[in-house]
């Protein structure tokens, strides 16, 4: 097969090994730069250029697009869609899970377990936000953050006031979460590929960190999930449309609660942990599944 990956940097380790893993099965693989291609958008040849040439025959495309250029990169995705070229996760699905709420409003739909969770515009309404997530301690997140940063924990109510204004005053938007203290400053990555989780690490924060990030030092170690710890990840992925994601849990009392689903999950962090071939595994499902062709909306919506 041919295949794209669409990358700034193909020196990132996922992208090296994602390229690595493709030549070792016997497929030819291109990395693009979702930034250099240009599109020609026409009703009778949609085409996808690249410094003057253009780009065709390819049979798919993996998707590695970071959270910064989110427009841009699933504009080009769509455009592979309408050319008929298998995406791995379809444009639609990784625009909806680049936006956090409303990806919680698309899980809380399935009955999926979520930490309460609030939104609101008005300093007015602070106080009944701050009780509808059930008060002191809660976490305040603003929308637009990545790797942790951005997320805020308030321990008591008047910090939490305080944070919440300042956002508000920012014209930041955010929202105000349910504190899973049991969670203990962890969290599930769930690796999942189709209707499988094929992958999984515990991530830990470090002494005095709630946030299990490691960007933010949270270190990772290999964790066996629950049957319906796996069941909530593989929930979560397909009620967001992707056939890959790494679905973030946290372990609460009362069952797996979902704190994020990524479209574009680091191979790093979960291969080093779980010595697994992630990489391979992802070529292997898109060997499975390019040839039968199962785009759902071929760059609709
Ligand atoms: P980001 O997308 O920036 O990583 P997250 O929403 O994943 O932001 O939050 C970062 C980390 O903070 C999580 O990995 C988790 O460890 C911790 N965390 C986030 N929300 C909660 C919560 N409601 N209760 C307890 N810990 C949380």
């Amino acid at each position: 097969m041919k295949i794209a990956i669409l990358s700034r940097n193909r020196n990132l380790y996922s992208t090296r090994r994602l390229i690595e893993s493709a030549e070792a099965r016997g497929h030819e693989v291109a990395v693009l730069d979702p930034l250099r291609c240009y599109m020609n958008i026409n009703a009778k040849e949609p085409e996808i250029h690249m410094r003057g040439k253009v780009l065709s025959d390819f049979d798919a495309v993996i998707p590695r697009i970071g959270a910064s250029i989110t427009f841009y990169g699933t504009a080009v995705l769509r455009q592979f869609e309408m050319m008929g070229t298998y995406p791995l996760n379809e444009s639609v699905a990784i625009s909806r899970s680049r936006d956090k709420l409303r990806s919680l409003q698309l899980l809380s739909r399935k009955g999926i377990g979520l930490p309460v969770t609030g939104f609101a515009s008005k300093p007015t309404d602070i106080p009944d936000l701050i009780d509808m997530v059930g008060g002191a301690p809660l976490v305040i997140k603003l929308l637009e953050g990545t790797q942790g940063i951005g997320v805020v924990l308030a321990e008591t109510r008047k910090a939490a006031e305080s944070v919440i204004e300042a956002f508000m005053g920012l014209n930041a938007h955010f929202m105000v979460q349910e504190y899973i203290k049991e969670a203990g400053g962890a969290d599930l990555r769930c690796f999942v590929i189709g209707d499988k989780v094929i992958a999984a690490m515990k991530r830990q924060a470090k002494p005095g960190e709630f946030r299990s990030n490691l960007h933010r030092g949270g270190s990772a170690t290999l964790v066996k999930l629950s049957p319906a710890e796996r069941a909530t990840a593989v929930k979560a992925a397909k009620t967001m449309g992707l056939n890959v994601a790494g679905v973030d849990l946290l372990r609460s009392n009362h069952g797996p609660l979902v704190m994020e689903v990524n479209s574009s999950p680091g191979l790093e962090g979960i291969e080093t942990a779980t010595e697994k071939d992630v990489a391979g595994q992802i070529i292997s499902f898109i060997e499975k599944t390019a040839k039968s062709h199962k785009t759902r909306t071929k760059g609709k919506g």
